[in-house]
């Protein structure tokens, strides 16, 4: 089943937000977990990760603290259910952004520091798409 969304509490959208504010204009990066329910993704824990890299244009989370996130996530009885990073341009997909998200077909947060954006996209199994790519932008809910 296509995944039509993820839902989020306002209390992640700030963190996501401080996380950003803190990082200045390197771009910031998280792992997100939750909960897979039909066709929402849940995000339930916002869980931030240090970028490798100290890029400003790319991001490269650690292996060792990718493998902690993961171990805590199995602890919780949680999966990793999306990706978050900020873009200091529009918060759509870069090319290499796209090639990761194949590798990792979760949904994608990304947050511009320019505009204050936030979309999030996903890769599809569907076929290619207007723009010749697999990426469909899906919904953020915020919980009320
Ligand atoms: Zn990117």
């Amino acid at each position: 089943m296509n995944i039509l969304s993820i839902v989020v509490e306002p209390h992640h959208i700030s963190e996501l937000e401080n996380l950003v504010k803190e990082n200045g204009s390197l771009e910031s990066c998280a792992i997100l977990l939750g909960k897979r329910e039909e066709s929402d993704f849940l995000l339930k824990e916002v869980v931030p990760a240090q970028n490798k890299e100290f890029s400003i244009i790319s991001f490269t989370i650690d292996e060792d603290s990718l493998f902690k996130i993961y171990k805590r996530a199995e602890e919780k009885g949680l999966s990793v259910i999306g990706v978050f990073h900020s873009h200091p341009t529009d918060p759509y997909p870069s090319e290499t952004d796209k090639i990761y998200m194949q590798i990792n077909p979760v949904p994608w947060i990304i947050k511009s520091t320019t505009t204050n954006e936030i979309r999030c996209f996903v890769y599809s199994e569907k076929r290619k798409n207007k723009n010749n790519d697999q990426i469909e932008e899906i919904r953020i809910k915020i919980k009320d």
